[in-house]
């Protein structure tokens, strides 16, 4: 098997006159746990929209395992392996649990045997959704939805799981399991970009990190070295 290999390279993008990244350089490695930070607005979701293509980079290129991917459907690159979780969660409300699951593994439909393990895999690692898989989506609490959201990005198996604030609106407690959880999947294999305004907890489980301001990265490093970095500790950490 090739090694993931996962590249922004010199990626810029305008919303109309406002330039919303300029010169992004970014990459991820097989096996990785990558976070990037940014205050409110800072750029980060631009940078999801871009790779999923629903912004289109005025210029630079993604590539992803030797292919570039920016331009790409999102069901080719779902089939590619680049798979994204976002901030919203955009579940179906009225259909079950277990049915948004299914949804996920729509790409594997054929594979029914697969399907059920990875399934059953998903409700291993989150038992609430198990306990209210005949429930419908909208019924549970926020973090049961994004616990949902994930889990259901799980069944199409990402090669490369895209997270756009999971801990977005949590309450504490459940934020400390969601990031457990993100990096359990990550030790269990699938490489992850995190996408996080919690720069303490993310950096806590991730490998590397960047940091991006004003829609440009203006540091990198590995977590220990961001999460030493005073003038990012006083930024994002607040100590
Ligand atoms: P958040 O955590 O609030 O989502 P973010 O870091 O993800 O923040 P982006 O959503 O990527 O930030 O936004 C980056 C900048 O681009 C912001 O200044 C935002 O106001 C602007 N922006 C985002 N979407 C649009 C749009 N469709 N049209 C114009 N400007 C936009």
């Amino acid at each position: 098997m090739s090694q993931l290999k996962f590249n922004i390279t010199d990626v810029s993008v305008n919303y109309g006159p406002f330039t919303a990244l300029q010169g992004i350089n970014m990459e991820v490695k097989q096996g990785e746990l990558v976070v990037l930070l940014g205050a409110n607005g800072a750029g980060k979701s631009t940078i999801f929209r871009a790779i999923s293509g629903l912004t289109k980079p005025k210029k630079g290129e993604i590539q992803f395992l030797g292919k570039k991917v920016n331009g790409m459907s999102p069901d080719k690159l779902v089939k590619l392996g680049i798979v994204q979780c976002a901030e919203g969660r955009k579940l179906f409300p009225e259909m079950s649990v277990s049915e948004n699951l299914q949804m996920g593994g729509f790409v594997h439909r054929k594979n029914k045997k697969e399907l059920k393990m990875i399934m059953e895999h998903v409700y291993e690692l989150f038992p609430i959704l198990k306990e209210k898989k005949g429930d419908h989506a909208g019924s549970m609490s926020g973090g049961q939805q994004q616990m949902l959201a994930i889990g259901r990005a799980l069944m199409s198996k990402p090669k490369l799981l895209m997270l756009d604030e999971p801990s977005l609106g949590l309450a504490p407690l459940i934020v400390k399991q969601m990031f457990e959880i993100i990096q359990r999947i990550n030790k269990e294999g699938t490489t992850i970009l995190l996408a996080e305004q919690n720069a303490s907890a993310a950096l806590k489980i991730a490998d590397r990190g960047y940091v991006i301001e004003n829609g440009q990265i203006v540091v990198k490093g590995s977590s220990d070295e961001l999460l030493n970095n005073q003038e990012i500790r006083k930024a994002y950490i607040g100590a």
